[in-house]
């Protein structure tokens, strides 16, 4: 007998058998989220992202909370506890339906919860965390400013004392959830440097206008926040930390979500690209029988898989405690970075329907252009690693 008749057949959908390296129960959380995407967002995403709106998106919250989706990898007030691996596969399976869709919940669970969870009182943790994790109450994460994205040291939002109160003014910007929201954390300056803050959305002087106009993430609410004398009890701060590690490491939390999540809009595209190419006929043969159509998937198959591979060995190391942000860092500029690569390869092979919403390909495409930029861009990766590279600081 042959050495390759021993051998498993060749997965197209798993060319380098990365599924065994996941247990039963990752299967069939995986398995969960894909079957809600198909059945709850695959058919209508076209429609929102046409219309640019997500009207469904209380529905939809309390059914992602339904599903354990919310809060995820967190643990205790009613949060489902998984792992980071298995929080790295329902991010893939969620922006494989829509970029919008996981940004829901990546703000949700991995900025407005991990916030709470990590750096509040337990009193915070029990008024907010449950009905976050049920999905009743929708969260919101609000660092970057108009005129402060990508170095936000220099926010100007500004918390003061006033007897045993806060006041909070400023204006926060392309705020993910920020008009849906009924709890809003909020960065802001203080004499004691930055601090963090629970507001709940509902306060005086508190508002979240909608952001319109978008030609990205459009199936997804993204706000400005207004803060204009926002009187909060002392106990609206979270206690645990000071300074700009806070909402650093909450943000490192949710890229780690992108690496994943970034390939899920990849296989999509991927996906979408072999089976026109099978079916669409030119010159009197189907596309994908062309040598050059088939390096274009041959590249995009090795550059999905790596870059899934990639995610699975950085959720290893998130689970053993071992995970440091420049890795993080690493992660989220190679797989975003090749995530649309792979979604632009895909728009060459389908020719002009590339460019139809019929198709999910333009959708991933332009919503990747977010997810380039959000939670650290391209550039801000770059210099993360050239400084750990070299030992020298090139941001300012
Ligand atoms: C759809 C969407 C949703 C978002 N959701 C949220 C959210 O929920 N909460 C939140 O707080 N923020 C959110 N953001 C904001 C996002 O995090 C910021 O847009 C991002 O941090 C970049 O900031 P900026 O847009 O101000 O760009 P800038 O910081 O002004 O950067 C502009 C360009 O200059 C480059 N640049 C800046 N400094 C340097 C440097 N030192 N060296 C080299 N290049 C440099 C950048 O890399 C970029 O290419 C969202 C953004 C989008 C588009």
């Amino acid at each position: 007998m042959s050495a390759s008749s021993t051998l498993p057949p060749f997965d197209p959908t798993d060319p380098l058998g990365i599924d065994d390296l996941l247990e039963p129960e990752d299967l069939a959380i995986r398995d969960t989220v894909r079957s809600w995407a198909a059945d709850r967002v695959l058919p209508r995403v076209a429609e929102w992202y046409e219309h640019g709106e997500l009207p469904e998106i209380r529905e939809l919250a309390r059914e992602l909370g339904a599903i354990g989706a919310l809060g995820m990898s967190l643990s205790g007030y009613g949060c489902a506890g998984a792992s980071a691996v298995q929080y790295g596969l329902a991010c893939l399976e969620l922006e494989a339906a829509d970029s919008g869709i996981r940004s829901l919940v990546s703000v949700q669970g991995s900025l407005a919860m991990y916030a709470l969870h990590r750096f509040g009182s337990e009193e915070q943790k029990r008024t907010w965390l449950p009905g976050m994790a049920a999905g009743e109450i929708i969260g919101c994460f609000g660092l970057t400013e108009p005129d402060h994205g990508s170095d936000p040291a220099g926010m100007r939002t500004y918390a003061k004392r006033d007897g045993s109160d806060w006041v909070l003014n400023g204006r926060k910007m392309w705020i993910t959830n920020g008009s849906v929201a009924g709890v809003a954390v909020v960065w802001a300056q203080s004499d004691d440097g930055i601090r963090g803050f629970a507001v709940p959305t509902d306060a005086p002087g508190f508002s979240a206008p909608e952001i319109k106009h978008k030609w990205s993430l459009r199936a997804s609410v993204t706000s400005e926040l207004v803060l204009d004398d926002v009187r909060l009890p002392a106990d609206a701060v979270l206690p645990e930390v000071t300074g700009l590690r806070g909402p650093l490491s909450c943000l490192s939390h949710a890229r780690y979500g992108i690496v994943w999540g970034a390939m899920g809009a990849a296989r999509s595209c991927f996906e979408t690209a072999v089976a026109y190419a099978k079916t669409r006929e030119q010159f009197g043969r189907p596309i994908g029988g062309f040598q050059l159509t088939q390096a274009k998937l041959a590249d995009m198959a090795v550059e999905l898989h790596k870059g899934i591979l990639l995610a699975h060995h950085l959720g290893r190391r998130m689970d053993a405690g071992r995970l440091r942000p420049e890795q993080v860092s690493f992660g989220k500029l190679n797989n975003v970075r090749e995530a649309i690569e792979i979604c632009r390869t895909a728009r060459t092979v389908l020719g002009a329907n590339g460019i139809s919403l019929e198709y999910p390909v333009m959708r991933h495409a332009t919503n990747l252009e977010s997810v380039l930029t959000y939670e650290g861009t391209v550039e801000m990766h770059q210099l993360v690693l050239g400084k750990a590279l070299t030992g020298l600081d090139a941001f300012r």
